[in-house]
């Protein structure tokens, strides 16, 4: 039976050797040794490992697989594996199929190749994979090849994190850490760990693969670099939460399906406010494990999209003129007993825990501003921030009237009393009367509270979820080390408290802001008010290594300053290796693609205005077409050879920062004066011989 048939119950986890297979697996004594691991935060004991890789194995051969992977996340933002089946050949000519504890726990690979920021020289092969035991391992089926996936942390022979997780994972423990700390400090007994929570909203275009194919934009550089504005764009909101697409929904329909097998709980789908643009949205999960699902959710995307003869655009910024894509990751932490600290319950006010978790945020969000900025930067999201559809680059919190009113009591010597929602009546017998929520929400901040979590709303579709959310651990596990500090060496509790939320409420009231985050006034008064705005990649990029930060994750032990300098390096040389890759194939398509059809277009003018003149007839409209249409080309081909240049120019420069100016100051200019020249040829050209795909056609037919 195929698995559509399955009920969701049946799919969902199938594909995970998780806690329950591991309980029904296991022999009692290891299972209980792998749940203490997990619990008291040690690792695991060798004879443990062998048992489980062992039961491991034999649950993926029954899966039908052959190999195994260490599944893991180099500094690409994308996820690396290297697969090596079970076999172990024996001296009768046969094989056994094996899997010790140490193949699961530790790999090898040689790791030259990814980006290390001067970590590693190339000669210095060596890297070091090693399990994230927390996260738990899956079969994945890519076509015939089924391989047993072990997520895991990626470092090198030095032991400096190479990866995304490794950061993410010890900002977790440091979060525990501070978080514990501060509930002692408040009398709760009951709780044992303080972990963040995250649930990503994946957003993604979605266009017909024989488009896609035809247009080496988006195939090199994955975002179209030509094209002029579809006559009908986004304007009548007619997409957004529109009924599905009969294809689109069937492709929907494969995607949680593969997902729920990986026990991702894919949950939310809809139609985005651009033509062709979707959202995928997960139930929340443990920020480590979020991370990899929604890797995961990535990779599926683009694998289903293809069975559907889609093409998965995953790109900030595909198409120029409608929305772009980003991945608002929305987070919270929890505590293992499941009290949700940023759960303000009915009253608020007199909700210490709540209160000093809201304040923790609200003062590293500020303190941090910067690094937030920073840690969403990429260069596909610089099309994005800042261009009415996306938060500014400016970083500011949301926290709705009701909080707004609480923060300013306190910041006034103390909180009293929680305003209430009250109910919606709708004004017609037959419908309900609803419970309104305290507060409305907000759209357009980069940083909005929403009821019982934080949205953060910057990042970008493609970034993996693990930056924004080590940074924000970081930041609030520093604030709640201060605040820790405090109250442990308080002999007046409840004073200490009020102190506490009193000045926080002062020292950060600037970051708040409730109105529209879209408007320029809102970028003036941001000025006024001295919050950084920081609308350029490269100018975020820099400012990582800054003094501070750096003490702020050596501090909470989440990077080293030579990790931190080294993820800066390799930042900052993708984006000049993107520009340039975007660059040279907008050179490759000016001059190979949209030249050779102006020119044709050209020469039937220049024929049809002889063939005219020899039958007696002076056109003279004609004429000037072939004049105005002769400048454009010019322009085109001088503009061109401009791009060429400066193209050129980049790739002298040895400096990497000085580099990266040099792309986003000069190349981007150039690549803007080839774009605007030949969106408007498209504008003239018979629609016949014009050799792109069009807007209009990639975003409307399917
Ligand atoms: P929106 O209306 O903001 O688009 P969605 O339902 O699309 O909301 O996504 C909200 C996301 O926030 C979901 O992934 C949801 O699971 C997640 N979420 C809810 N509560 C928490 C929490 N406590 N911590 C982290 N994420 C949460
Ligand atoms: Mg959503």
């Amino acid at each position: 039976m195929s698995d559509c048939f399955l009920p969701t119950t049946e799919v969902f986890g199938s594909n995970v050797f998780n806690d329950s297979c591991m309980r029904e697996r296991l022999p009692k004594n290891i299972y209980k040794a792998f749940r203490r691991t997990i619990e008291n935060r040690e690792p695991l004991a060798h004879e443990v490992a062998d048992v489980i890789a062992n039961a491991m194995k034999d649950w993926a051969i029954e899966k039908g697989a052959t190999h195994f992977c260490h599944w893991f996340q180099p500094m690409t933002g994308l996820t690396a594996e290297k697969h090596d089946s079970f076999i172990s050949p024996t001296s009768e000519g046969k094989v056994l199929m094996e899997f010790s504890g140490k193949e699961l726990t530790k790999g090898e690979p040689d790791a030259s190749s990814f980006p290390s920021g001067g970590l590693r020289a190339t000669f210095e092969a060596r890297g070091y994979t090693a399990w994230d035991c927390t996260s738990p391992v899956f079969v994945k089926e890519d076509g015939k090849n089924i391989t047993l996936h072990i997520p895991s942390a990626f470092c090198s022979y030095n032991g400096d994190a190479l990866d995304k997780k490794t950061p993410l994972l010890r900002s977790m423990d440091s979060l525990d850490k501070q978080g514990m700390r501060v509930l002692r400090a408040l009398g709760n007994t009951t709780s044992n760990h303080v972990e963040a929570t995250l649930g990503p909203e994946q957003e993604y275009f979605l266009i017909d693969k024989e488009y896609f194919e035809k247009r080496l934009d988006l195939v090199l550089a994955k975002r179209t670099l030509f094209g002029a504005p579809s006559p009908r764009g986004q304007e009548m909101d007619d997409h957004y939460f529109g009924t599905l697409h009969e294809r689109v929904a069937s492709f929907m329909h494969e995607v949680n399906t593969e997902l729920w097998k990986l026990g991702v709980s894919a949950k939310t789908q809809h139609n985005e406010v651009s033509p062709a643009q979707y959202e995928i949205a997960p139930v929340f999960t443990t920020v480590n494990v979020a991370t990899d699902h929604n890797q995961l959710t990535m990779e599926v995307l683009e694998q289903v999209a293809l069975r559907h003869d889609f093409v998965c655009l995953l790109n900030e910024k595909p198409f120029a003129g409608v929305n772009g894509s980003g991945k608002h990751v929305n987070w919270s932490a929890c505590t293992d007993d499941g009290i949700n600290l940023l759960e303000p319950g009915t009253t608020p006010h007199d909700n210490m825990v709540f209160l000093l978790f809201l304040s923790a945020v609200i003062r590293g969000v500020d303190k941090y501003a910067k690094l937030m900025r920073a840690s969403v930067a990429n260069t596909g999201n610089e099309h994005r921030l800042g261009a009415n559809e996306a938060p500014p680059a400016i970083v500011s919190i949301f926290l709705g009237d009701q909080l707004m009113d609480i923060f300013e009591q306190l910041a006034n010597g103390g909180a009293k009393s929680s305003k209430q929602g009250g109910n919606l009546k709708l004004g017609a017998s037959t419908l309900p009367n609803l419970p309104k929520d305290c507060t409305d929400r907000n759209r357009t901040s980069p940083f909005a509270f929403t009821g019982n979590k934080f949205e953060f709303r910057m990042p970008g579709s493609t970034q993996s979820s693990a930056g924004p959310a080590y940074v924000i651990n970081t930041i609030v596990a520093d604030v709640l080390a201060e605040f820790a500090e405090e109250l442990e060496a308080s002999d007046d509790m409840e004073k200490t408290l009020e102190e506490i939320l009193a000045r926080v409420a002062k020292d950060h009231k600037h970051v708040i802001f409730n109105g529209d985050n879209y408007t320029d006034d809102w970028v003036k008064e941001a000025e006024k008010r001295g919050l950084p705005n920081m609308p350029s990649t490269v100018e975020a990029f820099k400012s990582i290594p800054d003094k501070e930060h750096v003490e702020l994750f050596e501090r909470q032990k989440v990077l080293t300053e030579r990790e931190l300098h080294a993820r800066t390096e390799i930042l900052l040389e993708a984006y000049g290796h993107e520009k340039a890759i975007e660059a040279k194939s907008m050179v490759n398509m000016a001059k190979r693609q949209i030249m050779p059809a102006a020119v044709e277009y050209a020469e039937r003018l220049a024929s049809s205005i002889n063939a005219v003149t020899s039958a007696g007839v002076t056109s003279t409209s004609q004429k000037k077409m072939l004049e105005k249409f002769c400048s454009l080309i010019d322009a085109l081909d001088d503009s061109t050879a401009k791009l060429e240049v400066a193209v050129a120019e980049a790739a002298q420069i040895e400096d990497i920062p000085e580099k990266a100016e040099y792309y986003r100051d000069k190349v981007v200019a150039a690549m803007t004066a080839v774009r605007s020249v030949a969106d408007e040829i498209e504008t003239v050209v018979d629609a016949k011989i014009w050799p792109l795909p069009t807007y209009a056609e990639m975003l409307f037919l399917k």
